[in-house]
């Protein structure tokens, strides 16, 4: 398999720092090596390709952008985002289980949880060791998760939680779920660990999309869920919002990735595929659809640096970062299906990357927010008129 040499028609890597490019290049050589050769066959038989997170936690890849002092990489947010990018050129499910480890499991720990919680866990999630996942979408509550009905009541030195949850990445796997419910009627976050009685985590089956990422159902029934593993910070839907921002940002740049794999692949499919007498690549329709796959992902590229340089002055607003995520995936799902166009009947087989980038980002436009609630999110900001109901 050729090494990937990037897209990059607009000289961008001289806007990033050595530091910035040399994590970049570590985790495309990552990408290279361990992912792309197994991925096919784990997406064909619907696994998890487990045995790369120790090798992710070895590389500095879970919670990456939190402090040292926990184990973690403490990288920038650009550097973070690249690292995101180069994840998802090699496939959304692995990315996604990067992102939910570190922005939906890491992150809130470290922003919400007591410093005991934080010792104990971030660290051990960081090693890989631990494995996370986050629980707010419901049977009957996706886009509107502020309906959750997930309860958790106390009684004496402990809550009882009851409901489910759907669609939970990671779920099986994972040893400890950032279970999100309501107690007294306001939203909190509650940390279940594997084993707790009561609490089970079916995977769920069927499908078409994310196929290396495990999805599960949540069920509590009785939990029992100690004291102390309430986040005590949380209060209200804020704070489960704010981690899907965390996530979203990711995701944001990481669409940008499957583009860059598609643009890649149909490109070069281009130029060796011979029609006519001539490679397909000399036909102007074809080079029409493959400028407008560059145009698309240059504009990503710089939206995504120019979010990540925001973010890490401290003055990015998630309305942005909505802006960036329904962009960047809305995309990077054009260009799959146009580099599918390019090549042909070849396009339909695992032999090529793009039918798996283009299902997989069918999952990534409605996950963290669909491309219609960012749509409503900016719609507010800029209009001043919220437009939900
Ligand atoms: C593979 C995968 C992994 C996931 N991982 C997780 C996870 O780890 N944790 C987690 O908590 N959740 C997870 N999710 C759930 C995901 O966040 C939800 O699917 C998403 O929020 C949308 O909810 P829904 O599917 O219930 O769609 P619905 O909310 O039922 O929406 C259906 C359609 O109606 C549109 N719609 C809804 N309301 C409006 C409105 N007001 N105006 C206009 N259009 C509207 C939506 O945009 C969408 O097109 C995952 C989903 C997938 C597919």
């Amino acid at each position: 398999m050729g090494k990937f040499r990037g897209t990059d028609y607009f000289g961008i890597d001289s806007l990033l720092s050595e530091e910035e490019i040399l994590i970049r290049d570590t985790v495309r050589e990552f990408v290279d090596d361990a992912v792309l050769p197994v991925i096919e066959r784990h997406y064909r038989e619907g696994k998890f390709p487990r045995d790369l997170v120790g090798k992710m936690a070895d590389l500095g890849m879970l919670g990456s952008t939190l402090p040292a002092k926990y184990g973690c990489a403490e990288m920038n947010n650009v550097a973070y985002g690249l690292l995101m990018q180069e994840l998802e050129r090699g496939d959304s499910g692995v990315r996604s289980f990067a992102s939910v480890q570190s922005a939906l499991v890491m992150y809130p720990l470290y922003t919400f949880g007591s410093e005991e919680q934080k010792n104990h866990w971030i660290p051990k999630l960081a090693r890989g060791e631990a494995i996370g996942c986050f629980g707010l979408t419901e049977p009957d509550y996706g886009s509107n998760p502020g309906g959750l009905i997930t309860r958790a009541e106390l009684e004496g030195d402990h809550y009882v939680l009851n409901g489910a949850k759907m669609w939970i990445t990671n779920g099986t796997i994972a040893d400890v779920a950032v279970v999100w419910a309501k107690l007294e009627g306001l939203i909190h976050g509650f940390l279940v660990e594997k084993g707790t009685q009561g609490f089970s985590a079916p995977e769920m089956t069927g499908k078409h999309s994310l196929r290396a990422s495990v999805t599960s159902e949540l069920i509590f029934q009785d939990c029992p869920i100690p004291r102390v593993n309430i986040l005590p910070k949380t209060e209200g839907l804020r704070s489960p919002l704010m981690c899907l921002n965390q996530a979203r940002y990711g995701i944001a740049w990481g669409a940008v990735g499957a583009a860059m794999a598609c643009y890649d692949t149909a490109l070069s499919y281009a130029k060796s595929r011979i029609q006519f007498g001539k490679p397909i690549a000399s036909f102007q329709i074809t080079q029409s659809k493959l400028v407008d796959m560059l145009s698309e992902i240059t504009k990503a590229q710089l939206l995504s640096l120019q979010m990540g340089r925001l973010k890490d002055k401290g003055t990015l607003r998630f309305q942005q970062v909505s802006l960036a995520k329904r962009n960047n995936v809305h995309c990077a799902l054009d260009i799959a299906r146009c580099a599918r166009e390019i090549l042909g009947a070849n396009g339909i087989l695992d032999e090529y990357p793009v039918m798996r980038h283009m299902a997989n980002l069918e999952s990534v436009k409605t996950y963290e927010g669909t491309h219609e609630m960012h749509t409503l999110i900016v719609g507010e900001d800029i209009t001043g008129i919220p437009a939900y109901e």
